[in-house]
C-alpha cells in the first residue's frame, strides 16, 4: 500500500493491484454496465460494511461492496489507532482499513469504489445505483457511516482547498512551521490538533465553550503540549484570507468582542453527519438524522440491515462499528437462510 497525499485534495489509499490480497476474487473495477448480482450487497467500506462482508463472504454469500466517496471510511483519514483490540503497539488507521479490506476480499468479497447515489427497496432484489451501473443483492447492508461537518461559513466554503480543511491527516503535512487552527472541543479536535503539531510552528485550539467534550486524557494531552494553545469560548466568524487562508475572525462569546487571529491552515473537527441522503424516502431517520433500527440490525424493510455510525451517534468506534457489521451479517445471512434465498451454506463456510 502508499498513500498519495495530494495538497488539500484529500487522500488517496492505494489498495494494491488487483489480486493482491486475494486467491481467487479479487477488486473488481467497476463496470458501466451491469446489473451486478449478489445475495447480500454491502454499501460502505468503513469497519462495519467491511466487518460484514468478512462474514457474508465467509459464509459463502459472495457479496458486494459498494466502497464509498471514501473508500475504507473515516479511519482512512485517521492517524495512530490506539484503542483497537489486537495492535498493541497501535496501528495507523489506513492501515487498518487495508487489513480489513484485504481479509474481506480474500474469502471473495467484490469491492467496487463507486458510491451508491440511488436505492429502490421497494421490491427484492433490492436495487442500488452507482456510477450509472445497476446492483442488486437479495439483502442489502447499510454501512455507508458518517462524514465531517463544516460550519458553513461562506469564506470557509471558498477557502476549501485553499488553506481550509476537514482532515489533519490529508493536509497537515503542507504547514511546516506555520500556524494553523482546529475548531472543535472533542477527541477528533484534540488528535487533529496534535497530530498538527508535528508541522505547525503553533496549533491554535479554538473551542467555543470552556469545557471540553473530549475524554480527560486527551485533554490533558492538549494542555499539557507546548506546540497547543488553547482559546476557550470563541467561535470562528469569518475565515480570512483571499486567496489562502491567512487567518480567522474569533468571537470572545462572553464578551462578544472580535479579534484576528493569523494561521495559514483552518481545520475542523466539530464532528459528524451520517450518509442517509440515498436513502430519503426508504428508511426512516431520527431527531439527529441517524438512521432508525427496528430490532438488533433490522430496518424496518425486511431484508434491509443496517450497521456503524450510520445509525450509531453515541459509540461512533471502529471496533463498535466492526461489531455491528458482524451482526449485520448474521442477521443478513439468516434471513435469507428463512426466506430460502441461499442454502444454509454456514456451516461448511465456516
Ligand atoms: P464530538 O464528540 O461530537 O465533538 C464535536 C465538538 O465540536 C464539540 O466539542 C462541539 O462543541 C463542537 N462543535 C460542534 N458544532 C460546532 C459548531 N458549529 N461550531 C463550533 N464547534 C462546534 O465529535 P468528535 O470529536 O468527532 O468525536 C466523535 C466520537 O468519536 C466521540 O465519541 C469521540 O469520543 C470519538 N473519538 C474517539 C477518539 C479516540 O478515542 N482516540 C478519537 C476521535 C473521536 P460542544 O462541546 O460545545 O458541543
Amino acid at each position: 500500500m502508499s498513500d498519495t497525499t495530494s495538497p488539500f485534495g484529500g487522500f488517496a489509499i492505494d489498495f494494491g493491484a488487483p489480486g493482491d490480497a486475494a486467491p481467487t476474487d479479487a477488486v473488481a473495477v467497476a463496470a458501466p454496465d451491469g446489473p451486478h448480482e449478489t445475495s447480500v450487497l454491502i454499501l460502505g467500506s468503513g469497519p462495519a460494511g467491511l466487518t460484514a462482508a468478512i462474514y457474508a463472504a465467509r459464509a459463502g454469500l459472495r457479496p458486494i461492496v459498494l466502497a464509498g466517496y471514501q473508500p475504507g471510511g473515516q479511519l482512512t483519514i485517521t492517524t495512530e489507532v490506539e484503542n483497537y483490540p489486537g495492535f498493541p503497539d497501535g496501528i495507523q488507521g489506513p492501515e487498518l482499513m487495508l487489513r480489513f479490506r484485504q481479509q474481506a476480499e480474500r474469502f471473495g468479497t467484490r469491492v467496487f469504489d463507486v458510491e451508491a447515489d440511488r436505492v429502490d427497496f421497494s421490491s427484492r432484489p433490492f436495487r442500488a445505483w452507482a456510477s450509472g451501473a445497476e446492483y442488486r443483492g437479495q439483502a442489502v447492508i447499510v454501512a455507508t457511516g458518517a462524514s465531517a461537518i463544516w460550519l458553513g461559513l461562506p469564506s470557509e466554503e471558498r477557502l476549501r482547498g485553499h488553506g481550509v480543511s476537514a482532515c489533519a491527516t490529508c493536509d497537515g503535512f503542507f504547514f511546516r512551521d506555520k500556524a494553523v487552527a482546529v475548531v472543535g472541543g472533542g477527541d477528533t479536535a484534540i488528535e487533529e490538533a496534535l497530530y498538527l503539531t508535528r508541522f505547525a510552528s503553533k496549533v491554535h485550539l479554538l473551542h467555543r465553550r470552556d469545557e471540553f467534550r473530549a475524554s480527560k486524557i486527551m485533554q490533558a494531552r492538549a494542555e499539557s503540549h507546548p506546540g497547543i494553545e488553547i482559546h476557550r469560548s470563541v467561535t470562528v466568524d469569518e475565515v480570512l484570507g483571499e486567496e489562502s487562508v491567512r487567518g480567522v475572525r474569533l468571537r470572545d462569546v462572553r464578551t462578544g468582542t472580535t479579534s484576528d487571529l493569523p494561521v495559514d491552515g483552518f481545520f475542523l473537527a466539530i464532528g459528524h453527519r451520517p450518509n442517509t441522503t440515498p436513502f430519503d424516502g426508504w428508511l426512516e431517520k431520527d431527531e439527529k438524522g441517524y438512521l432508525v433500527v427496528e430490532h438488533e440490525t433490522h430496518s424496518a424493510i425486511e431484508g434491509v440491515f443496517i450497521a456503524g455510525d450510520v445509525h450509531d451517534h453515541r459509540y461512533r468506534q471502529a471496533i463498535t462499528a466492526a461489531g455491528d457489521g458482524c451482526r449485520a451479517a448474521i442477521d443478513a445471512e439468516r434471513w435469507l437462510e428463512e426466506h430460502g434465498v441461499v442454502e444454509a451454506v454456514t456451516a461448511t463456510a465456516r
